[in-house]
């Protein structure tokens, strides 16, 4: 029986000819994205697009009208599957070029943004055409959270700010209806809105501030290696800026002269750690520098030689472990502590 289903399937699905396809497009054009897909009774494509021209159409859609193009009747939605095996192999079977597309999760920072906006608004939706949505997709189309690359052209859009919005309400303590499917962090973002307000706000802010000066000259992370070690923040924006601005090799040569010029050793602000007396020649001059005030604080000013603290390796990361990063001076006390406990 299975077999049967599965020939005739192969069948109506190898029916739809390239010409068909083409036609279908021709349709797509002629009545826009939005009406085509309506009147085809399609919904948006999650992941399959099929590619012609340059131009990327939603690729179940305009299979399920190619079908009807082919002589048998048009295809709705829930007469077929889409996806990789089914109409993306048969396209590719005709020749098409398909992509598989897919809007990245949301990262934290952008649900930090999306919660301020959701109580900025006093935890009610947020349309699409307000200020505040069409603001806040700028913001997140920056490519400091996610790069350019395999963005679909819906990404952040104001309608996606709006259901990330109104999943975030969902799970607020006063919401009656039902809860959306949005994501785990969705609730814990909220969570931390309800607790702690005030600092949530001022993170949100930072957040902003970071997007808002991020400059793609500086290209790729100066340290890839660090970032991917801090748990939490991992890929945070906040993260990604600080450590862009403090590997500047420039200013870290030029700091390490001065304090050379001072009389000032290069060793570890924190623990005293100096590379050149564990490894000799080889750990010559080679210290970290930290950037001791954020930059929601300074703005976008140069760096200058002072505001930068000599580290070492080990205690840098311990500074940035966690979300809330430590002073250089609170991690000498703590490792000042952990030495007393140990005589
Ligand atoms: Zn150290
Ligand atoms: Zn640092």
């Amino acid at each position: 029986m299975s077999a049967v289903c599965a020939t005739f399937d192969a069948v109506t699905f190898a029916d739809v000819t390239a010409s068909a396809v083409i036609a279908a497009v021709a349709e797509f054009k002629r009545l826009g994205r939005e009406k085509f897909l309506e009147s085809a009774g399609f919904g948006p494509a999650t992941a399959y697009y099929l590619e012609l021209d340059g131009e990327l159409y939603d690729s179940k859609a305009i299979f399920g009208y190619a079908h009807g193009v082919s002589g048998d009747r048009v295809w709705r939605s829930d007469d077929f599957s889409g996806g990789d095996q089914t109409v993306a192999r048969h396209l590719r079977e005709l020749g098409f070029t398909v992509r598989y597309l897919r809007n990245p999760n949301w990262t934290r920072d952008e649900i930090v943004l999306a919660c301020a906006a959701a109580e900025a608004n006093k935890w009610k939706t947020l349309a699409q055409e307000s200020r505040r949505a069409i603001k806040l997709s700028q913001l997140l189309q920056s490519p400091a959270i996610h790069p350019l690359e395999g963005r679909r052209a819906d990404f952040r859009n104001p309608a996606g700010i709006e259901r990330k919005v109104s999943d975030i309400i969902t799970c607020h303590p006063d919401y009656k209806g039902k809860r959306t499917n949005g994501n785990r962090l969705d609730g814990e973002v909220l969570a931390d809105f309800l607790e702690r307000p005030a600092e949530m706000r001022a993170l949100a802010e930072t957040i902003k501030t970071t997007l808002l000066l991020w400059d793609e000259s500086g290209a790729a992370l100066p340290d890839p290696d660090l970032s991917d070690d801090m748990g939490i923040e991992e890929g945070g924006v906040l993260l990604k800026m600080h450590l862009r601005r403090e590997r500047d090799p420039k200013l870290k040569r030029k700091k390490i002269a001065e304090a050379k010029r001072d009389g000032v050793a290069i060793a570890c602000e924190a623990c005293g750690f100096d590379f050149y007396r564990t490894y000799g020649a080889r750990g010559l001059d080679y210290i970290e520098c930290h950037h001791r005030t954020p930059l929601s604080v300074t703005g976008k000013t140069r760096t200058r030689s002072q505001d930068l603290a000599l580290i070492c390796s080990n205690c840098h990361r311990m500074i940035h472990r966690t979300a809330r990063w430590l002073t250089v001076a609170d991690l000498r006390t703590l490792v000042e502590a952990q030495r007393a406990t140990e005589r």
